[in-house]
């Protein structure tokens, strides 16, 4: 593919998109609350909350379709507002809410004319080249009417794609698919950035993308409430925490050993004791304490925190007030 885009002066950035502060008020409703967050070049970012958490919102003040109350948003080396910012919008293909196709235009015809939008016509090669990436080079010349979902999807997303752009910002393209649709959504856009194409994504399912993405700024109520890989975010919220069974007799005198050391249990299911000791307390030490007490723990293992736990437990907080609109990784 060719960039048909006339050069843009911009300054020198390694991120194509970064958000300062970013707030949106919708009367007394705080809808996006102080957002900060920067999307590396070349990368899959996934923006992730539950519904109403401000996604959309915030996808919208970056394509300058809705108003910020406050904050800044610099794109592709321009800060929206300052004169002439509009012109790093060429360089950025977006995907919000429904696919932009014209159902009376084949595939093909649809991804000719989205290149009149951009700037410059894009030569059939690069058509070619597009149907080809999003699997849909076979049925280039049937009308998208008959497509499935999937198909419908992907035609949005190489829609996006004309005029190669260095953004892209799609909002929930896995809406409503299945799941081996969605699968062929993420491969998508795992190949993106091997074009030179940044990809920001929207959804409020994290098993959704997160696969498909490198990096993640986790929101809920308006605010950033996690970012980074996803080993960061997993390295903030593990706990020292134990899962511990016993048999049955051993019961009464397993909770007693734990009082007695003052090792807090935290939960209880038949014979299995979850305990958080003290961080230099390990399992040798728990081990020890048991046996003291003449209980001989038949499984004593340290649970993982998955991505999806660290995820419910970061989107259900509360209230997300002290934790600081820009932190990047909340510890537990
Ligand atoms: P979803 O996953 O459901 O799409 P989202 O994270 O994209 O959710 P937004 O669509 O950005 O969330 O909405 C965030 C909040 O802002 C919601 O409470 C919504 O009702 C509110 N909101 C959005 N647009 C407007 C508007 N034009 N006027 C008033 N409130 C709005």
């Amino acid at each position: 593919m060719h960039a048909t885009a006339p050069p843009l002066e911009t300054r020198p950035t390694d991120s194509p998109c970064e958000v300062r502060h970013l707030t949106k008020r919708y009367g007394d409703h705080t809808v996006v609350d102080g957002l900060t967050f920067t999307i590396p070049r070349n990368q899959v970012v996934g923006l992730i909350g539950p519904n109403g958490a401000g996604k959309t919102t915030t996808m919208k003040m970056l394509l300058g379709l809705v108003r910020p109350s406050g904050g800044e948003i610099s794109l592709l080396g321009r800060t929206i507002g300052e004169p002439r910012w509009g012109d790093a919008l060429h360089r950025v293909g977006s995907m919000i809410e429904a696919p932009p196709i014209y159902d009376r235009l084949t595939a093909r015809q649809n991804l000719q004319y989205q290149s009149l939008a951009v700037q410059g016509a894009v030569d059939d090669a690069e058509v070619d080249e597009l149907l080809r990436l999003v699997d849909l080079a076979g049925r280039a010349d049937d009308r998208p009417r008959g497509y499935s979902l999937g198909m419908r999807q992907r035609l949005g997303i190489a829609i996006t794609l004309v005029g190669q752009p260095e953004l892209v910002i799609l909002d929930e393209p896995g809406n409503g698919l299945d799941p081996a649709g969605i699968i062929e959504i993420r491969k998508l856009m795992g190949r993106l950035p091997e074009s030179g194409t940044t990809v920001l994504v929207s959804s409020h399912q994290l098993a959704e993308i997160q696969q498909a993405c490198d990096q993640l700024v986790i929101l809920a109520n308006g605010r950033t409430v996690a970012q980074g890989t996803t080993a960061e975010i997993l390295s903030g919220r593990s706990r020292h925490v134990f899962r511990v069974t016993v048999t049955e007799p051993e019961l009464a005198a397993a909770s007693e050993a734990f009082r007695r050391n003052g090792i807090p249990v935290s939960e209880r299911i038949d014979t299995t004791f979850l305990v958080e000791p003290p961080a230099d307390v390990d399992g040798r030490d728990l081990n020890r304490l048991l046996s003291s007490a003449d209980v001989f723990a038949s499984s004593l293992t340290r649970p993982e925190v998955s991505l999806e736990d660290a995820f419910l437990e970061l989107v259900q907080q509360p209230d997300h007030a002290d934790t600081g609109a820009h932190q990047e990784v909340i510890p537990s």
